[in-house]
């Protein structure tokens, strides 16, 4: 039976420090599915579309790697899907605090989901979302951190 992982999260956007999560998912799993979680009542930055998109562009070199949104419980979504794994980064203490929580809820939804820990890459450590989001508000080019270009606003 193939091991397939959900690797959920908001990807607003998704950076060089999720694609670094993804490539060593690969090498534990057979398949990880991306799930962007489109909550209808939180606004994003980046259109899910759009992230969906640069993400699958980002992972053309492969079929082991897909791309969903979702607007559910995760572990449902993951049940759905075929995944008895969920992929998720650690940074810190902070994301260990946060993600302690999740796992033990989504097992409540969930039984059979065990909830996989990749400790951050040193050199991507830095990277978050709210800050490439901080940045690009702000006219900064955020390139460097994400492993796709953001295509160029059109001027109307
Ligand atoms: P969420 O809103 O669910 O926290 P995110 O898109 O912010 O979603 O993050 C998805 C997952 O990726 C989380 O497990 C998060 O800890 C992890 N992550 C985010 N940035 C990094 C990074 N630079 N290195 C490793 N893991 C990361």
């Amino acid at each position: 039976m193939k091991k397939i992982a959900l690797f959920p999260g908001s990807f607003d956007p998704f950076t060089k420090g999720h694609e670094d999560i993804v490539l060593r998912g690969l090498n534990l799993f057979d398949e990880v599915v991306i799930g962007i979680g489109n909550n209808a009542n939180k606004k994003r930055y980046f259109p899910v579309e759009m992230i969906k998109e640069l993400i699958e562009s980002t992972f053309l070199d492969t079929d082991r790697v897909k791309v969903i949104t979702y607007d559910d419980l995760t572990a449902r979504i993951a049940r759905e899907v075929g995944a008895k794994f969920l992929l998720r980064g650690l940074r810190n203490t902070t994301d260990f605090e946060y993600e302690n929580g999740i796992s033990q809820v989504n097992r409540f939804v969930y039984e059979e989901i065990e909830t996989v820990f990749l400790i951050t890459s040193p050199h991507l450590a830095p990277i978050s979302s709210s800050i490439i989001r901080d940045l690009h508000r702000y006219g900064q080019n955020v390139d460097n951190f994400l492993p796709y270009n953001l295509p160029k606003p059109t001027i109307a």
